[in-house]
């Protein structure tokens, strides 16, 4: 429930309407123990509460898949679509509603392979959203088909001798789209830095492109194992204009690089890294385009004056 605070504003500089954590969360998740989304979503329902967002003005869009159940998981408002389509969905809402604060939720199969169309146009587009991409590098709702990320060798339903195409890195690719504005990745067992690659994405005006390593302890049992037991599999890049991070949680690191986001052909050639997982802000360009800022005119012109503009047009052809 919310809680309304009646408090002397003269005295307290506290809101007079304050959210809490209950106030974002609906129903149970209902994904499976053990499963990475539940971290990923505690994160983004922190970042609701720090941020203070109006639950009336935040909007969760999916695809299809275990993540896309998120919408029904948030006390905001949602939108569970089509396979792969919750980008152009998403982009809707922004371009009519810019006060919104708008996050698309999509898996590897969902954004990488039905979806990659609406992927590609969606960097280049650079609405001001925050796209979350739960890779857990197989088909989890369907039950364990080859995804578009799946390992070179991965046995699935699909591919049972082991699948024999080398996988899309998302990353390498979104860094490859036209006007990309924002590019980090991170992993779901990692809190803190998940929490703070959220938030920074949040604050960043244009599409924040965040891919996050997620697993699945049913249908990828072994996928993540060794990173998640071996802290030196991971390199962090770190940087003054990077994801900002407690100095006990980057202590905790025994890889740390220096690397400016500013940089996209170093960040090109981290995404590359193999053999060790880069994790961070690759890439940030704040002077982008955004698409959002050439649709947002005349929003609030009253029907009348649509209506005279509309005939002032249609006159020019009249004979
Ligand atoms: Fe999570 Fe995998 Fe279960 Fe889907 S099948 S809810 S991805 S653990």
């Amino acid at each position: 429930m919310m809680i309304g605070l009646k408090l002397d504003l003269t005295e307290h500089d506290l809101p007079e309407v304050y959210y809490s954590i209950q106030d974002y969360g609906s129903s149970t998740a209902r994904w499976c123990p053990g499963c990475g989304d539940h971290a990923i979503l505690t994160a983004v329902q922190k970042l609701c509460r720090e941020e203070q967002l109006p639950p009336e003005k935040t909007v969760f869009v999916s695809g299809i898949g275990c993540s896309s159940r998120f919408p029904h998981y948030m006390k905001t408002y949602g939108f569970h679509g089509l396979h792969g389509r919750a980008f152009p969905v998403a982009e809707g809402v922004k371009f009519r509603r810019p006060d919104l604060d708008v996050f698309v939720i999509t898996g590897d199969g969902d954004c990488a392979s039905i979806g990659a169309g609406h992927w590609v146009h969606a960097i280049r587009y650079n609405m001001d959203m925050v796209v979350l991409l739960f890779d857990n590098e197989i088909y989890g709702l369907t039950k364990k088909q080859t995804s578009p990320t799946s390992p070179l060798g991965t046995r699935s339903n699909t591919h049972p001798s082991g699948s024999v195409l080398p996988p899309i890195n998302p990353i390498q690719s979104t860094l490859g789209f036209a006007n990309v504005s924002f590019v980090a990745q991170t992993v779901d067992w990692n809190p803190a830095h998940l929490f703070a690659t959220i938030k920074k994405a949040h604050e960043h005006k244009g599409l924040s492109f965040v891919r996050i390593h997620q697993r699945c302890p049913i249908w990828m049992k072994d996928g993540f194992t060794n990173n998640v037991s071996d802290p030196d599999s991971i390199i962090l890049l770190n940087h003054e204009n990077g994801i900002e991070l407690d100095p006990q949680v980057l202590n905790s690191f025994k890889n740390v690089v220096e690397h400016d986001p500013s940089n996209i052909d170093k960040a090109r050639e981290w995404a590359n890294t193999e053999g060790k997982f880069p994790i961070g802000l690759f890439y940030q360009n704040p002077e982008a385009s955004c698409y959002d800022d050439y649709g947002a005119h005349n929003l609030h012109m009253p029907v009348s004056q649509k209506l005279e503009g509309m005939n002032n047009v249609l006159d020019r052809y009249a004979i």
